[in-house]
């Protein structure tokens, strides 16, 4: 297809409740969205990069200049453009993946849409409904974070996480296990708050039956997960180091990681993720479907990616009203602890437009050629 314009949107979502993690506490939820429209029909993504550079180095106004200077012009002024040869076309550009991902996504959505296939089927999803977890934040008090956790339950959420932090974990943990008894599925996730000092202190959690513990480490220390999970009966699981199918498969290779969490924007898009799917279904890895505080149009499209066969583990792939009062497409709504897998063409949900412009930060830059 060829690409004759790429717009860039950039919203701020009200959510429904501050959502804290060891590495801060955000109240809106700042989402750049890219559409691109081609000679075939048009096609949105989501870029999952936060406003502030403090979960990955990427953030929205570097993601918005990355794809202003060099993605996009890079997709506009080529002939033809499809998305499984975009990681080619702008191989160029080093890093950046979350920008990467928008705009793959939105061209594998403009592609897929025309062809009358939805994600789901394109992916290789094996299963029409995902099972769904929760994340839930560092909460004020242990008696909030148990009122917070207990709605959930209620809701009928088939999974836990709890954030921690040097500070907030083995007491949370304890209290939760003790609330939700001991046949719940319930993690944890320290997004990089530890080093290998607090080795020791980490196995505590082990007293607590948990599924996993995710990410203690900084990205770039594959070595200090490796040392923990031989001290550690809890199943370690890497998340913000896996940056791609290599890393992946390394990281399993030496025993850094047995279980992996797979989000597709930290990867550089969906074909990168599936890859990584498959390379850990090979290696009898398990995987599951992390969350990036996602409007509809990103939830659309990890819910498809959980529906493949090795997501054997519920995702973060939450209901819209964990986040938000209102979504940006059609609601994802819980029923019975799971999400519906979108069928029709492409993502399978449709941008609001009024509420595009109405929670517009500024007017869409317009890209062409
Ligand atoms: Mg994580």
């Amino acid at each position: 297809m060829k690409v004759t314009a790429v717009e860039l949107h950039l919203l701020a979502m009200p959510l429904v409740r501050p959502f804290e993690t060891s590495f801060g506490r955000q109240t809106a939820r700042t989402v750049l969205l890219v559409r691109v429209r081609t000679d075939v029909g048009d096609g949105w993504g989501e870029c999952v990069a936060m406003a502030d550079p403090v979960y990955s180095s990427e953030y929205v106004a570097g993601a918005e200049a990355v794809l202003r200077d060099y993605l996009a012009p890079a997709v506009l002024h080529a002939d033809e453009v499809t998305a499984e040869g975009f990681a080619g076309l702008v191989s160029f550009v080093i890093g950046h993946r979350m920008a990467k991902a928008a705009l793959e996504t939105a061209l594998l959505d403009a592609e897929l849409r025309t062809a009358e296939r939805s994600f789901g089927d394109y992916f290789g999803a094996v299963r029409d409904e995902v099972d769904c977890g929760v994340s839930v934040g560092v909460a004020p008090s242990i008696p909030e974070l148990l009122d917070e956790v207990a709605g959930y339950v209620d809701e009928g959420y088939r999974r836990i996480k709890l954030k921690i932090k040097p500070g907030w974990d083995i007491e949370p943990v304890r209290e939760v296990r003790e609330l939700l008894g001991p046949d719940a599925l319930l993690q944890v996730d320290a997004n990089t708050a530890y080093d290998a000092a607090d080795i020791r202190h980490l196995r505590l959690l082990d007293a607590y039956e948990l599924l996993l513990i995710e990410q203690p480490f900084v990205e770039e220390d594959i070595a200090t997960h490796i040392q923990l999970a031989r001290e550690i009966e809890t199943p370690v699981c890497l998340d913000e180091s896996i940056l791609g199918v290599g890393v992946a498969v390394d990281a399993i290779e030496r025993h850094a990681t047995s279980i992996i969490n797979i989000k597709a924007g930290r990867v550089g898009g969906y074909l990168e993720a599936v890859r990584i799917h498959d390379a850990c279904a090979e290696l009898g890895v398990p995987v599951w479907c992390g969350g990036m505080l996602e409007t509809g149009v990103g939830r659309a499209a990890n819910v498809a990616l959980a529906a493949l066969e090795n997501f054997t583990l519920p995702g973060d792939t939450s209901a819209s009203r964990r986040y938000f009062a209102e979504d940006l497409t059609e609601p994802f709504e819980l029923v019975d602890g799971r999400l519906r897998v979108p069928t029709a063409p492409g993502s399978g949900v449709t941008v609001r437009e009024e509420l595009l412009r109405a929670w517009a930060v500024r007017a869409p830059v317009i890209l062409t050629a």
